[in-house]
């Protein structure tokens, strides 16, 4: 029913690309661009050996507009999928309003000089996609995306009114290194040093790095150490359903995991301000990136499950309610079906499931949305499908 292009050639990409293949009534024409063509090659030959599907490549800059402009103008995708980086997001959207193409992505603008987390930049461009027709869906990955979702298909199915929102998100898995993040270092070390905050009351509260903790049970896990961070969704949620009084987002590290990133930071390694090193400018949490494992490399020693869920209360019918829908996902799973670890599948399985939903008609409309806009029914029953089942909890002890 549609060709789909997709930007980026990392984790999340792989995943998307092979749930684009496996439902290829849909995907009739897939092109895999990024700014490394033999990485783009290498996912091709591995879809082409899977499931027999034809996947076309390229090599493209997304920070260059006109270059990515011509590749879409020349390709014709009705939907591009941006799995690059955040940094990408503004102009990926510029070429996509300049080629008349749909838009999805799986996390917010950040400019590359500051790590910054809002919403407004890319909500800037509701009324140029809009006055083109066209639909761009933001943070269609698992958070944000599928406890977004969680979020709206409480508010539609359980609640009259949500009153606190909890997002947890729990890694139990094990990779066997010393020190790894789940995907993009520099992306996933800025996100968590950064300051946490969270919603009380109409207001945003402000706390240090990491300062509230405590445990949380997960199912089929057990308690983990869980800590408050700022996350994105939290934004556009007590934007879009504004009976919520509290919003905050928890999730696991460990103590290995920890005492690194105290050592990175301590060092100056974390730093995103650019320094002088033998005549050349190099950013350090850049240079981190490079000697760190890679994501995609840590797929085959990975054991355990990811849970990534939504713990809300609320009122139904006059009562006080308690609801918590999440998903496990087993890490050695999603490496056998893809060649990738849980964190990467988690997100790239969602963003398909976005893009079959625009394609299939399900979700559409003029402008710029964020995924708990769209009806949550039709993505929740092809998501599970697609291997990221969801379960719920009624009326249990939400610890929070
Ligand atoms: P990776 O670093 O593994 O992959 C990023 C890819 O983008 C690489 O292939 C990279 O190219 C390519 N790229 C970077 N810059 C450009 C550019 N200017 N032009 C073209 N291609 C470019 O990241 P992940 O796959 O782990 O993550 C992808 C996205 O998913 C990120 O935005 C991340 O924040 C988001 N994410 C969202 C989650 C959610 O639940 N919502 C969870 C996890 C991730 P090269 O190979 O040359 O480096």
């Amino acid at each position: 029913m549609g060709k789909v292009l997709i930007i980026g050639a990392g984790g999340v990409a792989t995943v998307a690309a092979h749930k684009l293949a496996q439902n290829s009534d849909v995907f009739t024409e897939i092109m895999i661009a990024s700014r490394t063509k033999a990485k783009c090659d290498a996912i091709a030959a591995d879809l082409k050996a899977r499931y027999g599907v034809e996947v076309a490549t390229a090599q493209v800059d997304a920070d260059n507009v006109p270059e990515l402009t011509a590749l879409l103008k020349r390709f014709q995708p009705v939907l591009v999928m941006n799995l690059a980086l955040p940094y990408q997001d503004l102009h990926i959207m510029d070429a996509c309003l300049a080629a008349g193409c749909h838009y999805l992505d799986t996390a917010n603008y950040e400019p590359l000089d500051e790590a910054k987390y809002q919403y407004s930049w890319q909500w800037a461009y509701h009324d140029r996609f809009k006055q083109a027709g066209l639909t761009a869906i933001l943070g269609c990955g698992f958070d944000p995306g599928c406890t977004s979702i969680y979020t709206a298909y409480a508010a539609k199915h359980h609640f009259d009114e949500i009153h606190e929102l909890d997002i947890v998100d729990c890694n139990a898995g094990d990779h066997h290194k010393a020190f790894a993040t789940n995907f993009n270092p520099e992306i996933n070390i800025r996100e968590i040093t950064q300051k946490g905050r969270y919603y009380l009351n109409g207001e945003w509260v402000e706390t240090q790095p990491l300062e509230i903790h405590q445990p949380v049970t997960y199912p089929e896990i057990g308690a983990r150490e869980s800590y408050l961070m700022y996350h994105e969704e939290l934004e556009s949620l007590v934007k879009n359903f504004p009976t919520i009084k509290r919003a905050r987002f928890w999730m696991t590290f460990g103590q290995e995991y920890l005492t690194h990133l105290r050592v990175i930071q301590n060092i100056g390694m974390a730093s995103i301000v650019p320094i002088v090193y033998e005549g050349r400018e190099i950013v350090p949490i850049q240079f981190l990136k490079a000697v760190l494992p890679h994501p995609e490399e840590l797929g085959s020693n990975y054991t355990g499950y990811t849970s990534i869920g939504c713990r809300i209360k609320g009122v139904k019918d006059g009562r006080p309610k308690t609801y918590y829908i999440y998903n496990n996902c087993s890490h050695e799973a999603a490496f056998k079906e893809t060649g990738t670890q849980g964190v990467s599948y988690t997100t790239g399985v969602p963003a398909m499931t976005g893009a079959y939903m625009l394609l299939t008609g399900k979700w559409g409309g003029a402008g710029v949305f964020n995924v708990e806009e769209f009806d949550p029914d039709p993505f929740l029953a092809k998501v599970a499908e697609s291997g990221l089942p969801w379960h719920e909890i009624v009326d249990g002890d939400l610890e929070l």
